[in-house]
């Protein structure tokens, strides 16, 4: 089972508390965070993940205070 994660980023404020929770999927990049190894989504950014690093990417969703972190399951149901 693998897992999307979607980053609106033009509403990203650049706070790096997703940088902070899970550095192995965010970066920060000028005065935003940028979702490594993500292929563009509009002007966001999307990728796939696999269950293992579902979690770490969840808390890193609930960490944004802008909610702009998204995680799906296969299907498109929106997890967080
Ligand atoms: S936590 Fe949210 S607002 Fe802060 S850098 Fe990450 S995506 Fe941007």
């Amino acid at each position: 089972m693998s897992y999307k994660i979607e980053h609106d980023k033009p509403n990203c404020i650049g706070c790096a508390a997703c940088v902070a929770v899970a550095p192995d999927f965010w970066e920060m990049e000028n005065d935003k965070s940028h979702l490594k190894e993500s292929k563009p989504m509009g002007e966001g950014e999307q990728r796939e993940i696999e269950e293992k690093d579902k979690q770490v990417n969840i808390d890193a969703a609930q960490s944004c205070p802008v909610n702009v972190i998204h995680v799906k399951d296969k299907a498109g149901k929106e997890l967080v």
